[in-house]
């Protein structure tokens, strides 16, 4: 499929709309009035750290909502008061945040329900309103609302639309597409829909294992059965790692994106010699600079010294769970919890280990002076860290 004719066709089409329908001054308004902290500013105006008693906490220089969600979530609202009466659908979740999504659900926002993957258009008719969410949609779901005659509100973050421009050039220079992500994320499988061929790595170690496909180690059949769900139709490793460029999911850990682009960078030049590098390897930098942002504070912050770290976001959030990663690689104790309702007033706090189920601990808050870091992911309103904050200032105050 040419995806780049489909989107320009897409794009002049009146029933598709990017642009939302309020001027960006009004968005930041009604998000102010709905998301954001009084207490956060004034903690983030005192150099980010608040003292109460027994507790200190420590925020982190930069979290929280970053640009493109919160241009999301204002179109999302905008949209139902451009279109009061319509019916309308969102493809997923509008950001991965419990409580954004909720409020959108009482807004009579309805979400299309997915089983095993599979997403079910079937209650979608044509004159419906359709809000894309901050991470895309493929543009399979794209080309099947715009044929029924939908109005798609399309609210991709641009970040992410510049991976989509990155790996269509890839295919267009016939290269392979590898993605530095995770291979069910949303994000992912939109940018796997506008790739030609593509591998999805998940980290380095998977990273390190293509690298050494591609330098003659290792057979077809393992690596096919390593990587069967996460390659586009009919991929065979022995053609299609001769070219190849690298894009990633915008929340992946940049360092980790940035190493897995150098270990391809010297795999073919060690296989194919510097001469001819340029037709063997393509790099772009598609990092998102909030993620970015948000990973080097967090850096900073596991450098304080700190009892313990909450990190808030939603459990599916990319971006929240590689700040906890960053938090568990220091061995700090560290809490990974999607609303502040997860911290009980009996001292017990109800979180989510990396890669775990949710578990519940007691104790949470430790007995003496405590020092508590907080960051959260870029789906997170202030106003969720201010209530875990409240939670922390009930709890030492007893
Ligand atoms: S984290 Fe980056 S890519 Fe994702 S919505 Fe925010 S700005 Fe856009």
């Amino acid at each position: 499929m040419d995806t780049q004719a489909f989107k320009r066709s897409l794009h002049q089409s009146d029933r598709y709309n990017r642009r939302g329908f309020g001027s960006p001054s009004k968005r930041t308004q009604a998000l102010e009035k709905a998301y954001q902290s009084s207490l956060i500013g004034s903690i983030r105006d005192n150099g980010s750290v608040m003292k109460h008693g027994r507790l200190q906490v420590k925020l982190a220089e930069a979290f929280g909502f970053c640009w493109g969600v919160e241009r999301a979530v204002a179109m999302a609202y905008e949209t139902r008061r451009h279109y009061p009466n319509e019916r309308i659908w969102i493809t997923n979740e509008i950001i991965h945040n419990p409580s954004v999504n909720d409020h959108l659900r009482l807004m009579n926002v309805r979400f299309i329900s997915a089983e095993a993957g599979i997403k079910d258009f079937s209650g979608v008719s044509d004159g419906d309103v359709v809000i894309l969410p901050a991470f895309g949609a493929t543009v399979q779901e794209m080309q099947l609302l715009h044929e029924r005659g939908c109005h798609i509100i399309d609210t991709t973050c641009p970040w992410v639309s510049k991976v989509w421009h990155t790996v269509e050039k890839h295919k267009k220079h016939t290269f392979t597409s590898i993605i530095h992500g995770k291979f069910k994320h949303e994000e992912t499988l939109a940018t796997s829909s506008f790739a030609g061929t593509y591998l999805v790595v998940l980290d380095l170690a998977e990273a390190q294992y293509v690298a050494e496909y591609i330098l003659g180690k290792g057979n077809s059949k393992d690596f096919m059965k390593r990587f069967a769900k996460a390659c586009s139709p009919g991929f065979d490793p022995d053609k299609d790692l001769q070219r190849i460029g690298v894009a990633n999911q915008t929340t992946m850990l940049k360092s980790e994106t940035e190493e897995i682009g150098r270990l391809f960078e010297r795999t073919m030049l060690e296989k194919y010699g510097p001469q001819v590098l340029n037709d063997h390897f393509l790099s772009f930098n598609t990092i998102c600079d909030a993620t970015e942002e948000r990973q080097s504070a967090m850096f900073s912050l596991v450098d304080e010294p700190l009892d313990l770290l909450v990190v808030i976001g939603g459990f599916n959030s990319s971006n929240t769970t590689h700040l906890q990663e960053i938090a568990m690689s220091r061995g700090i104790r560290s809490f990974h919890i999607d609303t502040p309702e997860r911290i009980g007033e009996d001292n017990t706090i109800n979180h989510k280990p990396l890669d775990k189920d949710l578990i519940i601990e007691k104790d949470f808050l430790p007995a003496g002076k405590v020092n508590v870091g907080i960051t959260s992911g870029a789906s997170t309103p202030d106003r969720a860290v201010e209530h875990v904050i409240q939670k922390l200032i009930e709890l030492s105050s007893r």
